[in-house]
């Protein structure tokens, strides 16, 4: 993929709903062949901004290209798309070699030809030979996936996905977001997909865009968004994250409970000194020490109670060192047994600093 090979850009698109504005000065360049998701809380305009791509939706102002065309006022048959809903929306009357080929009809083709690139599509999503059967006949995931050979079947160059996997049980959304995921590396089509579901996106995502009350917070990589969140919002709207304040003691100093904290250069230290500020912290980042092992950073703390998320588990402890803060740190099965991480044990160990990110509080 060539980061400068735009595919669609998006200049200043603004939308207002009466006086309510769900969209504010949208800027972004989506590259060819990417995978993008629209992440962000109920609300927050993702689905407006998709739906303004697909011209289902027009800006109150701003201009939209694909592949160099300006698409800004086009309806959308003139458009260059795919789209799957969250809803199937597949035409209950219809066969499933209907629903696909309905693109195709449209088009004109040749009936061979059509019956030919349906049964391809359907080998594509994994339904071969369903096409004589009817959409109720099929589970949701199922649905799903018609709706997805439908979406692709004119070959768009650019393929819109709205929630797609959100009506579906948590197996079934698993494997089908793996399966988007690997047929849109085999397409190579211009992908973006709107989701409210962190771990969606960033199991998926070539890049996030993280929204939030209609601005895009940050454009990243899963793991830049990860490790490096661009706002509050971020940190706290993407993984789980520890929130310690702070007072800011000169240069990338800060007084956190009773410790002296030094944050890496380049985590937003700039701070004057007594200026109230928040800490950002990941329960992994942290640094198991043994009992007499001297740190400058030592804390020492009781687990008061542990969460199981299957793999890990998030052990929430009261340290000495941060009276009132209770802090999450993150294990393993295997690191919960060699640390004895249980209900009501001590723990000594010292935050990772060097993975602290500063915002003002
Ligand atoms: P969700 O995940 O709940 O779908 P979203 O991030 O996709 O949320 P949008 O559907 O884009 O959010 O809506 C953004 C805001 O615009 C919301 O406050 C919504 O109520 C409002 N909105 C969307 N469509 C309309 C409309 N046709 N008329 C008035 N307000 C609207």
């Amino acid at each position: 993929m060539d980061p400068n090979d735009t595919y669609l850009r998006i200049e200043g698109v603004h939308k207002r709903f009466g006086a309510f504005s769900a969209l504010e000065h949208i800027d972004l360049a989506i590259r060819r062949g990417e995978f993008v998701c629209f992440l962000g809380p109920s609300g927050c305009g993702k689905t407006t901004l998709l739906r303004i791509i697909a011209g289902l939706e027009v800006q109150t102002g701003g201009r939209l290209w694909q592949d160099g065309r300006d698409i800004s006022l086009l309806p959308p048959p003139q458009r260059d798309y795919g789209i799957v809903f969250q809803s199937y929306a597949l035409f209950p009357n219809l066969t499933i070699a209907d629903n696909v080929a309905y693109g195709l009809v449209n088009r004109r083709q040749p009936r061979a030809q059509i019956k030919a690139r349906v049964e391809e599509l359907l080998k594509l999503v994994g339904l071969p030979g369903s096409g004589g059967k009817y959409p109720a006949q099929m589970s949701g995931g199922q649905q799903q996936r018609v709706a997805l050979a439908r979406a692709l079947a004119t070959s768009p160059g650019l393929l819109l996905l709205d929630e797609p996997l959100s009506a579906l049980d948590a197996i079934v959304r698993v494997h089908l977001r793996n399966e988007i995921h690997a047929l849109q590396r085999e397409l190579g089509v211009t992908t973006i997909m709107v989701t409210h579901d962190q771990e969606e996106a960033l199991s998926v995502a070539d890049r996030l865009v993280v929204m939030n009350h209609g601005v895009i917070e940050q454009v990243g990589t899963p793991m830049e968004v990860y490790r490096e969140p661009a706002t509050p919002f971020v940190a706290g709207f993407v993984g789980k994250v520890n929130r310690l304040p702070a007072v800011a003691e000169g240069h990338r100093s800060f007084a956190c409970g009773t410790m002296k904290l030094r944050c890496a250069d380049g985590q937003g230290g700039d701070y004057r000194t007594g200026q109230d500020v928040m800490l950002y912290l990941r329960p992994e980042d942290r640094v198991m020490l043994n009992a007499g092992a001297d740190h400058p950073d030592r804390c020492s703390g009781r687990v008061k109670r542990i969460e199981f998320l299957g793999g890990n588990c998030l052990a929430e402890v009261d340290a000495e060192c941060l009276p009132g803060i209770p802090v999450q740190l993150q294990f393993s099965l295997n690191q919960m047994d060699e640390f004895n991480v249980r209900e009501g044990h001590r723990l000594d160990f010292a935050l990772r600093t060097d993975r602290l990110r500063v915002f003002p509080k």
